[in-house]
């Protein structure tokens, strides 16, 4: 599952950016040291899309329109229409 989500990274260009697994609780998008944190407990794809979204975006976004549309587009592009569903 790592290699997937380092594959998802480098196909979004965004190739010096680290994911790690916490135990923060959630997760968390640090673009000045270009991490993302992800809870052990939301360790999947949806989740992992969701900062990536985050990543490709100027901060100020946060969970904006523009920010949703990049979301949508992740989810469209790596999730399958039955992944979509839940
Ligand atoms: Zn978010």
């Amino acid at each position: 599952m790592n290699t997937t989500f380092k594959e998802i990274l480098l196909k979004e260009g965004l190739k010096d950016w680290e994911i790690r697994k916490t135990h923060s609780g959630g997760g968390l998008c640090l673009h000045f040291t270009k991490k993302i944190w992800i809870d052990g407990e939301h360790w999947n794809l949806p989740f992992l899309l969701h900062e990536v979204a985050h990543a490709l975006l100027p901060r100020k976004h946060y969970h904006d329109a523009i920010w949703g549309d990049k979301y949508t587009m992740l989810c469209e592009k790596y999730l399958t229409r039955e992944a979509l569903k839940c």
